[in-house]
Order: structure tokens, then C-alpha cells, then sequence
């Protein structure tokens, strides 16, 4: 330790050693923590996927589910079996494939027809991302519409992956665990439903935008507050024909 020190640090035998943080004043500060957690490469790999997760909050115990989904560790066929638990694996969605995270929630042929039909959208309108990192990192950059200060619309979008997941993990334990199945059209219904009422139930959210009418008829899927809860939509400027004569 002595031949380490030396040549780092003038060493006095008048001074005595003590613990410090880092190389200054030696004073522990949370933001200088929060740096230097933020500089190890492991500990926010990708930023924007938490900033999805928690920036745009919705039920906890949904964004918490997502939280595991983003480290991969939701319990699906795939994850028991690397604990040593043996057991079918197969999705009970579509009974053809190994079931995984990303099978279950985004690739499967169940859960595709789910997605799109709760997106209210033309079918392949958006493709749907390939993992849980670029799902959560790239939604906001897939919205077909100007989210910006239009809080209850952006709201909608946000939260879309999160109630698709969430009900899609329900269908799959609900035919697991009581042997009881849903078609695609009923979960969606059931995750629009979920959407709509979070909304509705959220009087924060209102878009201080006016939408235009494509934007309305979408959000208009979720909630019947699409119009009361947005800015009039700017008046026509019309040229009126004045008579002064009469
Ligand atoms: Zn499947």
C-alpha cells in the first residue's frame, strides 16, 4: 500500500490518514455521487428507457412489471428454465413457439394482432420494436402525432406499452394458471379500457394545444374527454364581405 501512495500523495507524518471522496475536498455530496454512479458504464446503459419508464408514470405496479421486462427478468418459460425449473415452455398464446419475454409480448402472432388493435391505427402502421430496450427508448419517436403540450394525447401514446404488456402478462397467466382464454380483440378492448380510465381519472392532463381532427378521432378511442380536455382549435380567419352603404 506504501509503494502504491508513493508518488501519488506527499506523505507527512505530521498528517493523519483519513477516508475521503475523491480527489478535492475529500466531502461526500449526493450529486457528486449520482456522477460518479452515472459515469459506471453498467448502471444506466441507456438512459432513455428508464426516463420511459418512470418519467411517464402510470399504474405502479404496471411501470414496476416494465422495469423487469427492460432487465429481462419477468418469470417466462425461458427465465424458470435458467433457475433450474423445468417445465412446458411453450407460449400459451400461439402454442408454437419457445415462450420468452419478447415472444410473449412482441412477436408473437397473438399479441401483434393486440398491439395493433389497441393502437386504433391502420395494421403496419408502426412496427412494433424487437426487444424491450428499443421499445421503451424509441415509442415517444414513433407517435404519428405532434405529442408537444398536449399532455392528455401524449399521455394516451406514453402509456400504450406499458397497458399492452400488462394485459397481454395477464391473458398469458390467465390461460396458465385457470385454463380461461381471451381472444386478441378482448384484450386490446380490455388495455383501452385500462387507458381510458387513467386518463379520465388524471384531471392534470390536458392538452393546452388545440388537436387537429385525426388527433381527435384517435384519442377519441380512449376517452370521450378528447374535446373537453384540449384547447379550442384556433378561429378560421375569414374574409367577410362588409357593406358600408347599407
Ligand atoms: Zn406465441
Amino acid at each position: 500500500m506504501t509503494q502504491l501512495l508513493h508518488g501519488k500523495a506527499p506523505l507527512a507524518s505530521s498528517v493523519h490518514d483519513k477516508r475521503g471522496w475523491g480527489h478535492h475536498s475529500g466531502s461526500y455530496t449526493a450529486a457528486k455521487g449520482y456522477r460518479s454512479f452515472q459515469a459506471l458504464q453498467y448502471a444506466a446503459p441507456n438512459p432513455a428507457q428508464w426516463n420511459f419508464i418512470w418519467s411517464y408514470p402510470f399504474v405502479p405496479k404496471i411501470d414496476f412489471f416494465c422495469w423487469t421486462l427492460a432487465h429481462r427478468s419477468i418469470l417466462t418459460g425461458d427465465n424458470l428454465k435458467t433457475r433450474g425449473m423445468e417445465g412446458p415452455s411453450r407460449c400459451p398464446l400461439c402454442l408454437n413457439e419457445e415462450e420468452s419475454s419478447i415472444h410473449l409480448l412482441l412477436e408473437c402472432s397473438f399479441s401483434k394482432e393486440t398491439w395493433q388493435k389497441v393502437l386504433l391505427l391502420s395494421s403496419g402502421d408502426i412496427a412494433i420494436p424487437e426487444n424491450f430496450k428499443e421499445l421503451f427508448s424509441s415509442w415517444a419517436s414513433l407517435s404519428p402525432f405532434a405529442l408537444n403540450k398536449k399532455a392528455l394525447l401524449k399521455s394516451a401514446w406514453m402509456w400504450i406499452p406499458k397497458a399492452v404488456c400488462w394485459k397481454i402478462w395477464l391473458e398469458r397467466n390467465r390461460r396458465i394458471f385457470r385454463e380461461e382464454e381471451c381472444s386478441s380483440s378482448r384484450v386490446a378492448s380490455k388495455a383501452i379500457a385500462m387507458l381510458g380510465e387513467d386518463l379520465d381519472a388524471n384531471p392534470s392532463l390536458v392538452n393546452s394545444r388545440p388537436l387537429d381532427p385525426q388527433e381527435i378521432r384517435w384519442l377519441s378511442g380512449f376517452t370521450s374527454k378528447a374535446l373537453t380536455k384540449s384547447a379550442p382549435p384556433k378561429p378560421c380567419l375569414s374574409k367577410w364581405e362588409v357593406r358600408l352603404d347599407e
